[in-house]
């Protein structure tokens, strides 16, 4: 029979992990702002809601799959949200990208309702939701971990318990903003090799064996002819666009003012990918930035 699951947020990301909820023989109701999104979870076997009270009244399980922190704290928090409506002991996943501070306030009224809630972020883009291979970083309580378990092993591959409630939204912002860091890094040494006149392919077998090598470099090299893999050789289609980069850099940002940390680095990476979107680049790929740095 599978269980009941409620969805919200049938999107680029929602639709698919939906997609694989269903296939796994669960009985998956959806709702979504948007009708399209409907009808394509219709078309692989899910059931559609007409509001949040109808997804949440009869569900074991409710994931969500919003844009931001405050689709999250309507959706949950709301008169016609997801916890006043629920039945007592509904598992709740949230896996939206959001600022920690709302993940632990909806967090902790889920809990003190008597539910049992994760905050489960992830990575691994569209491809990764259709394919479920996503890997979802994961904070809540050891219980709810436990029940959440069988479901994110459905949609992703690599399922991380992270620590309590937030820990999985501060796994993801932490390591993004290393990740556009790390980016914008590689980015500048491809630059200054221009102007050096040092050989692409040189600096890569170089710093590919050297202290210099990271993710950035040897999985997703910013210039072309080096990784068949790399948008810079698709004209730097996404990918993982720009404008999702900087979402998770202000995230960061909020984060480090709220809690006093020292990101340096953070602010200056959220601060260049705020210029390259305010220049109509957001949906290119995050790596384009280096054409931004070299001025194209
Ligand atoms: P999306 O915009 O494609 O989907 C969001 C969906 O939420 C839309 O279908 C929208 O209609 C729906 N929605 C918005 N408000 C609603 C409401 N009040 N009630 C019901 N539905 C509502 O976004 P996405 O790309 O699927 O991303 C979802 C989340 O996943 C974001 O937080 C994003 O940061 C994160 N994320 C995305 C990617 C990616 O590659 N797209 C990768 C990792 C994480």
């Amino acid at each position: 029979m599978g269980t009941r699951i409620g969805f919200v947020g049938l999107g680029n990301m929602g639709g698919p992990m939906a997609s694989n909820l269903v296939a796994a023989g669960h009985q998956v109701t959806g709702f979504d702002l948007s009708d399209d999104a409907l009808k394509a979870l219709e078309a692989v076997g899910g059931a559609r809601a007409g509001s949040i009270p109808e997804v949440a009244k009869d569900a074991d399980v409710i994931v969500t799959m919003l844009p931001a922190g405050r689709h999250v704290r309507e959706i949950y928090l709301g008169d016609d949200g997801i916890l006043a409506n629920v039945k007592q002991g509904t598992l709740l996943i949230d896996s939206s990208t959001i600022d920690v501070e709302t993940a632990r306030l909806v967090s902790a009224a889920a809990v003190e309702k008597g539910m049992l809630m994760v905050d489960a972020p992830v990575s691994g883009g569209v491809g990764g939701a259709a394919a479920g291979t996503l890997t979802f970083m994961v904070g809540g309580a050891d219980e709810a971990f436990a029940k959440a378990d069988p479901f994110l092993q459905v949609m992703g591959k690599t399922i991380v318990h992270a620590g309590g409630a937030g820990t999985g939204q501060a796994a993801k912002i932490c390591n993004n903003m290393l990740l556009g860091i790390s980016m914008i890094g590689v980015c500048e040494a491809f630059a200054l090799a221009h102007k050096l006149g040092l050989e692409d392919q040189k600096l890569y077998d170089i710093s590919s064996k050297s202290s210099g090598q990271c993710w950035s470099l040897t999985s997703y090299c910013p210039v072309p002819d080096i990784l068949p893999t790399s948008p810079a050789n698709n004209d730097y289609k996404p990918g993982f666009a720009a404008a999702m980069m900087l979402k998770d850099l202000k995230l960061s940002q909020e984060a480090a003012q709220a809690s006093n940390a020292s990101t340096p680095l953070g602010a200056q990476a959220a601060a260049l990918y705020s210029l390259f979107c305010q220049q109509g680049k957001g949906d290119e790929d995050f790596s384009a930035i280096i054409r931004f740095l070299e001025g194209v």
